[in-house]
Parts: structure tokens; C-alpha cells; sequence
């Protein structure tokens, strides 16, 4: 079932369409991602669907409401989670649980809520007293308070430390998992392929591309790389000759083979026959950097 449905939507700054001709759909229960660099406009295409901001033109629907007009049904439905959650510094955490709740019908039980992210232990801390990894995830708990069908999050792992990126994403799995269908607003590639099931690729408030990570990956025509140590001697003329090899290079002890198609499979027979074992091995491939450049001409790492 489609819950978010968005058609040729165009929001304009001074004249500037910063977004412009965007349309995509979300699909009930997925993690869908808006990948692309800074300033190409997707905190713009996604506050338009949360309707916070204003379209100038285009078509948006979010489980059947218009969130232009259906702006007090659609707070409802849909938790937003925004790149600068601004809080009072002096509010404690349960404060802000309990009056975020306030706000709904239905809320969740915002203490299991807290628990859940980690911060049952900082009830009674003041906001300005938390970590950043910690005001993030109370930021995430804040979306999820009404217990929204669909979570919109803007660049929830941005400033937060490796773990704390990890334990973020492992939370949102679970949450998605639960059946909240969410999106997920991004410029790191690793989270983008880690964690959503299809990703739109925007640049300069267009899109480039719509599909699964791997799907955009398989698009890119790149040479894949393996790196092995030979366990014996081995004639670097034996891969030279595979059809599928297009490059042979020797890096102390490590080869470096490059080439296409089904690689991994034609090289490990030819050592095979050789009654030689690649060791250490591994395989490079296109990543989602990859196939932003390959479609736009850019890369999205800022
Ligand atoms: P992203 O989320 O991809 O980084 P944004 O949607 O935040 O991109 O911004 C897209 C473009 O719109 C940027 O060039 C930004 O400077 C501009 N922009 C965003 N908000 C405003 C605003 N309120 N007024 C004028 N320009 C804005």
C-alpha cells in the first residue's frame, strides 16, 4: 500500500525552485531514503510532506490527506523528527516526553519510549545537559510519542560518533520492525545502504534516480577489484587471459585483479586449477558514491 504519494511537487525560494519536479511514492513499512548532498533540497521536499512548509506547486498526499490542508490530521499521523530539534535548555527529559505527549490523542507510553532509546536513566536530566548523541535520540523518542504510522527523520545520525550512529540505526530497524513506515533524510552513503530498503537520489532539487541500494549500485558499470595473497606461485598470465579480467597488478605480496562480470567466480576457478588458494581475500564493488556520480557527474561526500 502506498501511504506517501508525491507528484511533480516544486517549492520555489526568491524565484529559485529548490525543489523542482520532484515525485516519488512510499510504499507501508519500508525505510525510504532521500539521499543526496547539502542544499539539494531534500529537508525542503520532506517538509512539504510533513506540511510544514508551504508547496508552490504539485501534488502530495500522506495516507490520503493533503498536508496543506489537512495540517491538524496529518500531525496525527505522521512524527517528525527535524535536523535542529530546538528544545528549552533547561527543560528535563520527562518534561519534554510528557508535554510532547500532551499533544495527541494516542500517545505511547513515553517512559517504555525512553527506555527503548536508551535514555530512561536521563528522565530527570536538563536537555542542555545531554550529549549530542543523547539529544538525538531524544529527538528520535519526540517523533515517535504519537505513535505515528510514518516517522519522518532528517539526518538523525549527524555529529553522533560511530557507535552511537550504529545503536541509531539498530533503533530505527526495530522501529520499522514495529511497522512504522519511515523516511529517512540523509547524505552519508553507508547509512543509506545500511539501513533503507529504496532510496531516492536527489541533486539540485531534482530526482535523479529511485530503487533499492543495491539496485542503484548495479547500475554503475565500475570494475570490480579483488585482493588476494596467493598461497603458491602463480603466472599472472593464467588471469591476464581470463575474459573477465581486464587487469592484473602486484602489490607486495597482495594481487589486485580487475575486471567485470562474474569475476569472483572465473578467478577463484583458475586458481583452483592452479592448486593455488586466495588468501585474505576481497572484493571491492561500485558503492552508492559510485552510482551518484556516475548519474549526476558529483559526488555526495561533502
Ligand atoms: P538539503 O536538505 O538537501 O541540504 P535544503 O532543502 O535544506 O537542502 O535546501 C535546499 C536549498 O534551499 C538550499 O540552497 C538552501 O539554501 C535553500 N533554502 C532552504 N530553506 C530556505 C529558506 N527558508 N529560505 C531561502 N532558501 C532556503
Amino acid at each position: 500500500m502506498t501511504v506517501i504519494e508525491v507528484n511533480h511537487l516544486r517549492k520555489l525560494y526568491h524565484g529559485r525552485a529548490v525543489v523542482d519536479d520532484v515525485s516519488l511514492t512510499v510504499e507501508e513499512g519500508e525505510i525510504f531514503g532521500v539521499l543526496g548532498p547539502n542544499g539539494a533540497g531534500k529537508t525542503t521536499t520532506v517538509e512539504c510532506i510533513a506540511g510544514l512548509r508551504a508547496r508552490d506547486s504539485g501534488s502530495v498526499s500522506v495516507l490520503g490527506l493533503d498536508p496543506s490542508a489537512d495540517r491538524d490530521e496529518l500531525r496525527s499521523v505522521v512524527g517528525v523528527q527535524l535536523q535542529s530539534a530546538v528544545l528549552p535548555e533547561k527543560i528535563k527529559v520527562w518534561e519534554a516526553m510528557d508535554l510532547y505527549a500532551s499533544f495527541y490523542e494516542r500517545p505511547a507510553d513515553w517512559e517504555t519510549l525512553l527506555d527503548r532509546v536508551g535514555l530512561a536513566g536521563k528522565r530527570d536530566e536538563r536537555f542542555g545537559k545531554l550529549s549530542g548523541g543523547q539529544k538525538q535520540r531524544l529527538s528520535i523518542a519526540l517523533a515517535l510519542v504519537g505513535n505515528p504510522r510514518i516517522a519522518i527523520l532528517d539526518e538523525l545520525t549527524t555529529g553522533l560518533d560511530p557507535q552511537a550512529r550504529r545503536d541509531t540505526w539498530e533503533l530505527i530497524g526495530r522501529v520499522r520492525d514495529e511497522g512504522v513506515t519511515i523516511v529517512l533524510v540523509t547524505h552519508f552513503m553507508e547509512e543509506a545502504e545500511r539501513l533503507c530498503d529504496r532510496l531516492a537520489l536527489i541533486d539540485s532539487g531534482r530526482v535523479v534516480a529511485i530503487d533499492s541500494p543495491a539496485g542503484l549500485v548495479a547500475r554503475v558499470e565500475r570494475d570490480q577489484t579483488i585482493r588476494f595473497r596467493p598461497s603458491g606461485p602463480l603466472d599472472d598470465a593464467v588471469l591476464k587471459a581470463l575474459p573477465e579480467v581486464s587487469d592484473v597488478t602486484k602489490s607486495g605480496g597482495t594481487l589486485l585483479v580487475s575486471g567485470t562480470g562474474n569475476l569472483i567466480l572465473a578467478v577463484s576457478a583458475a586458481l583452483a586449477e592452479h592448486g593455488v588458494s586466495p588468501l585474505d581475500l576481497r572484493v571491492e564493488g561500485a558503492t552508492l558514491d559510485d552510482a551518484f556520480l556516475a548519474l549526476t557527474g558529483k559526488t555526495i561526500a561533502p
